[in-house]
């Protein structure tokens, strides 16, 4: 068990231990605020494009180290070696992406009279990044990356459970040249190592990354120093189905959509709202292709979904669907590991639990409608409003309803969600402010106007 001082990393594939990892006190945050401080104000100083040709180096460090680092997200997060190795490649390309914008963050030039005005962006200073263990390695790069490219110093916190490709990181960092203190990583407990991040004067913005009711915690204690927070909380995303849509294509793409990473996907397209029309032909086909889906060891390539994180989100899985309930059910191992099968459930209320609340786990509700209008509505009746996914022939239809729905991120015809040269971020209650794309690094800065006279 983890305690206070120390954080036990399991495998949530075996059960067994991985390492063990001293958590940060509030003590260690204020230390390291002192280092970041220093090394950002050298960082900030460096010509951009040293500091772009660093980033560019960290990448190389990343790419030359990408099996090792998969292999250990495997271990400490049981995700499929397939995933892991994405995972370590987006590291990578998003330093790329991030060391292309140093050069390029420009200000405006302005006219006015009697002058020249110009807005110049500059760094905010130190940066805390409070990461999950749903996608341990993207997202603390999603803030990592921008942020040392805007001139920021970064104190990057992940998640308990998952602290270790984050370490690997900052090792790599400093390996590629990165000054010390400059990105540090400050593994330990939330309400600690967090909380200190949020509540210390000296870091100027909070990118946080996990469950609504912490995020609200952090936007309230950061707004109380008006800290910059930005937020990206969960999800309840529709898979909308129209009946005129590629039937066959949209079953097909439906059960990874929800159990890509055992469903501890914030995107996860959780509420399948299928057209009424088309509502038993979809089962028919969803069908077997959820039977089967490979579930098993993450470290074998061929598997297709891994166990769950945790004992307790294990349990949390299990307390939204009762045995008997009515759906879909694919294979899970028995034995050590915390497995939950494939599962999707038919016939529910819109307003249970399990259709309204986010599971993070592989389990998905079908919901039939009626039409558009039915469709909309229904996808929109959820706090929610991250992703979405809308599958139909009709042009218009698929344009209207990307409009209607109320979400950051929607696609047609598709699932995907997240690119790191695309905004991603959440509508409502998942979040506020927007990470990745081309004004990624922009969030990073301050901006500054000045207006040089010359009449003097
Ligand atoms: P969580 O909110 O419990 O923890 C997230 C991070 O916050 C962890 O590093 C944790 O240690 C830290 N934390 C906890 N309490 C804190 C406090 N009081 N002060 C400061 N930091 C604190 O969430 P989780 O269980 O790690 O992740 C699962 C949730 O995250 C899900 O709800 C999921 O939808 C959401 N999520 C959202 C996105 C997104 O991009 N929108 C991505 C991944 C996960």
């Amino acid at each position: 068990m983890s305690s206070e001082h120390v954080l036990e990393v399991l495998n949530p594939a075996t059960e067994e231990v991985v390492a063990t990892v001293p958590a940060a006190t509030a003590a260690d945050v204020d230390a390291a605020v002192v280092r970041a401080t220093k090394a950002q104000s050298r960082w900030a100083s460096l010509a951009p494009g040293e500091r772009a040709r660093l980033l560019r180096r960290f990448a190389v460090a990343v790419d030359g180290h990408l099996e090792e680092l998969a292999q250990l997200e495997v271990r400490e997060a049981g995700h499929t070696i397939g995933n892991a190795r994405w995972e370590a490649g987006n590291v990578r390309d998003l330093l790329d992406y991030a060391a292309g914008g140093v050069e390029r963050l420009t200000g405006h030039q302005i006219p006015v009279p009697g002058g020249l005005n110009v807005t110049i962006l500059e760094p905010l200073g130190v940066v805390g990044v409070i990461a999950p263990w749903n996608f341990p390695m993207p997202i603390a790069a999603w803030g990592t990356a921008p942020a040392l490219a805007a001139g920021n110093a970064v104190l990057l916190k992940p998640a308990e459970t998952t602290p270790l490709t984050a370490l690997r990181l900052a090792e790599l960092a400093l390996e590629a040249g990165l000054p010390e203190g400059l990105f540090q990583v400050l593994p330990g407990h939330g309400p600690v190592a967090g909380n200190a991040l949020v509540e210390h004067p000296g870091v100027a913005k909070i990118v946080f990354t996990g469950s609504t009711t912490v995020g609200k915690q952090v936007l309230a204690k950061g707004s109380a120093l008006l800290k910059r927070v930005t937020l990206e909380l969960g999800g309840k995303s529709p898979n909308i189905v129209f009946a005129d849509a590629d039937l066959e294509a949209a079953a097909a793409a439906t059960p990874m959509s929800f159990l890509d990473n055992s469903g501890q996907d914030c995107c996860a397209r959780t509420r399948i709202l299928v057209q009424r029309s088309a509502y038993d032909r979809f089962l028919e086909l969803l069908s077997p292709a959820i039977e089967a889906v490979t579930v098993g060891d993450p470290a074998d390539e061929s598997t297709q979904m891994g166990p769950l994180i945790s004992k307790a989100q294990l349990e949390r899985v299990r307390s939204y669907v009762d045995s008997d309930a009515p759906g879909i059910r694919g294979k899970a191992p028995e034995g050590p590991g915390f497995w939950f099968p494939p599962t999707v459930l038919t016939d529910v209320d819109p307003r249970a639990r399990v259709a309204a609340e986010e599971v993070f786990g592989p389990v998905a509700v079908v919901l039939p409608f009626d039409d558009e209008a039915d469709a909309v509505a229904l996808a929109n009746a959820t706090d929610y409003g991250l992703s979405g996914s809308i599958w139909t022939r009709d042009v218009g239809r698929a344009l209207r309803v990307s409009q209607a729905v109320r979400a950051g991120n929607l696609s047609v015809n598709s699932h995907s969600s997240v690119r790191y040269w695309t905004p991603f971020g959440g509508f409502k209650q998942s979040g506020i402010g927007r990470e990745l794309g081309p004004d990624a690094l922009t969030a990073f800065t301050e901006t500054k106007n000045v207006f040089i006279s010359t009449e003097a």
